[in-house]
């Protein structure tokens, strides 16, 4: 080759060697989301014991448990990696192989497993997607980054053939038994699942605020009187409520288990706050039954649990999960430890709910020093050392709930008097809608209905999310997903601008719903919108220029502008954790619970 690389030196005169791949997968689908950490658009990494040695020209052909071709090309074989499993993360043995010639199919397959790649680490390294945890480390696919055991992996076999024979059983004699595998990296990277409350020693000097969010999850502290969210070491503010399981591994919390939402829905554990506290039976269970991917069943006292894998986990235990990311992220932030802290929950959260919480809090070493009403938190965000006396209305939009709730301000006591939501309306629907329109477009511009896979779907998904958020700061938008799916044995490129006009015409419905509950809520104490001083908008999806709009029409005057949506909850709960620390106190009074 003309850049001289030795590798490739008298390639032409030298022979490939032929490299039959069986793979244990049965089906493309599941090939395409497993296989992905392995592929990019330059080249392959082969799991091998018995690797070629660099410079070795290959051509290869990859195949489906089932013998069934998926890629085939040429290639020549960039670099080797030696297992050595006491490595931090531990390294698996095979060969990375630069592709020289692919066929066409197989380009088209690579191009559309490394674009939903892409769109994966664009969502890892989003903002705001929280702190990877330790020992869990991405793994940037592709030549030079060899996979390791923190993601899913392949379990391919190279075989010196081309030859078309199947090979029986050749996909499992490569790898030790499952039992062994999952002991050795549950050895290395297991995260726990708490099931005892972690004791505590000596009650730490700091007292955090906590959010746990339906969707998000954060941390704030004041420091020198100042309260401010906790970031990251990466920056983010903010850590997804999402616990998930990924295949042949142990559990993942955070941006992580959100990134597998994409490729393992059913395997991937969000939104589960809704289920804290709530019998099996209850109606939100079932409604969240018929809404979620994964299984939902009743544990040992009957309360919504769920699985994940083998494993049966209370809402407790994936709270706790949560809970303790969060812990240490603040803890790696202020390098002390941190064991108490001041928990936020929905206003009308009933006793059992609450008691949940706590014993979410003991499993993650945590001592709750109080636990605070949301839109009270909100409220002591908005008012904290203002002495105000005002009625304000707390409007709190998130990724998947909505909550409205009105509150007494006299001084320094915040009092609930009326609450109310939607427990399925949220960030999530907004989505939907715009996935709707991206489909719909789809089809006009290609002639047919979209029938790509789930891989596509949630590219699709993930686009509508960041155009809807784009949209809050822009008039336009445009959206472009290459290589979505094949129409007629060829690629399909989604290319479209979307318009904010069109959108808030498709969601106004969804924001009427939420203004429809605002009314219900004051209708229920007899007040009117004239009771109200002041709205203040909480939760992501509040930031839409649409729901500032609609709530200020039906106030008549603008929401307040001091609230920061993403941070007043966990900042409310670092103010009250100062405040009991000081000797002048916060007064705050409760409501009766919603079930
Ligand atoms: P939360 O549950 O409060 O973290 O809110 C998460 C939801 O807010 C998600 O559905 C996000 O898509 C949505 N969101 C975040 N930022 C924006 C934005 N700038 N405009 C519209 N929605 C947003």
């Amino acid at each position: 080759m003309a850049n001289g690389d030795p590798a490739d030196a008298g390639s032409a005169e030298r022979k490939p060697v032929g490299l039959l791949v069986r793979l244990a997968y049965q089906s493309i689908e599941d090939f395409k989301r497993r296989f992905a950490p392995n592929l990019s658009r330059g080249g392959v990494f082969i799991r091998t014991r018995e690797p070629k040695p660099a410079g070795t020209l290959v051509a290869f052909e990859l195949r489906l448990s089932t013998g069934e071709k998926v890629m085939r090309g040429d290639g020549v074989v960039r670099s080797v990696v030696v297992e050595d499993l006491g490595a931090t993360p531990p390294r698996v043995p095979g060969m990375a192989i630069q592709f020289t010639r692919l066929d066409a199919a197989s380009r088209a397959l690579v191009e559309e497993v490394a674009s939903s790649r892409a769109a994966l680490e664009r969502t890892l390294s989003s903002p705001g997607m929280g702190t990877p945890l330790p020992g869990f480390t991405p793994v940037a696919a592709g030549l030079g980054s060899p996979p390791t055991l923190s993601r899913p992996l392949g379990t391919p076999v190279a075989v010196p053939t081309l030859s078309p024979t199947n090979v029986p059983g050749e996909a499992e004699r490569d790898r030790p038994p499952r039992g062994e595998q999952l002991r050795r990296i549950t050895g290395l990277f297991e995260i726990p699942l708490p099931s005892t409350p972690e004791p505590i020693t000596r009650p730490s000097r700091a007292v955090i605020g906590i959010d746990l969010g339906t969707t998000n999850s954060s941390a704030a502290v004041v420091r020198d009187g100042r309260p401010y969210v906790i970031p990251s070491r990466e920056g983010y503010r903010t850590i997804p409520s999402v616990v998930a399981l990924p295949p042949r591994q142990t559990l993942v919390v955070g941006h992580l288990a959100r990134a597998q939402l994409l490729s393992d829905p059913a395997g991937t554990i969000n939104g589960a706050k809704r289920l804290l506290g709530r019998p099996f039976d209850s109606a939100i269970a079932a409604e969240m039954r018929g809404k979620f991917p994964y299984q939902i069943v009743a544990d040992q006292d009957g309360l919504a649990a769920v699985r994940l894998g083998p494993l049966t986990v209370t809402i407790e235990q994936v709270a706790a999960l949560i809970l303790r990311a969060v812990k240490e992220l603040a803890q790696n932030h202020l390098g002390e430890e941190v064991n108490r802290a001041v928990l936020t929950v929905p206003a009308y959260y009933n006793e059992r709910q609450r008691q949940a919480m706590r014993t979410a809090a003991a499993l993650a070493g945590l001592r709750v020093e109080r636990i605070l009403n949301e839109p009270t938190a909100a409220a002591l965000a908005y008012a904290y050392g203002r002495h105000l006396q005002q009625r304000v209305l707390v409007y709190d939009l998130g990724g998947g709930t909505f909550d409205a709730s009105v509150l007494e301000l006299q001084d320094n006591i915040y009092e609930v008097v009326s609450t109310g939501g939607d427990a399925f309306l949220g960030g999530v629907d907004f989505d939907a809608c715009l996935t709707r329109l991206l489909l719909r477009q789809y089809a006009e511009q290609v002639g047919v209905e979209f029938d790509g896979n789930p891989v596509a779907l949630s590219r699709l998904t993930d686009a509508a999310e960041r155009a809807k958020c784009a949209l809050s700061e822009r008039a336009s938008f445009p959206v472009q997903l290459p290589f979505l799916a094949m129409h007629q044995g060829q690629p399909v490129t989604l290319e479209t601008m979307l318009n904010r006009g069109e959108v808030e015409a498709l969601v106004a419905p969804l924001v009427d719903r939420s203004i429809e509950v605002c009314r219900e809520v004051l209708q229920a104490k007899g007040l009117t919108i004239s009771d109200i001083d002041e709205v203040i908008l909480v939760g992501g999806q509040s930031r839409m220029p649409l729901v500032h709009q609609k709530v200020a029409a039906f106030f008549g005057k603008p929401p307040a502008r001091t609230v920061h949506p993403d941070e007043a909850v966990a900042l409310g709960a670092a103010l009250l954790a100062e405040s009991l620390e000081g000797a002048e106190g916060v007064v705050l009074l409760s409501v009766t619970a919603r079930d």
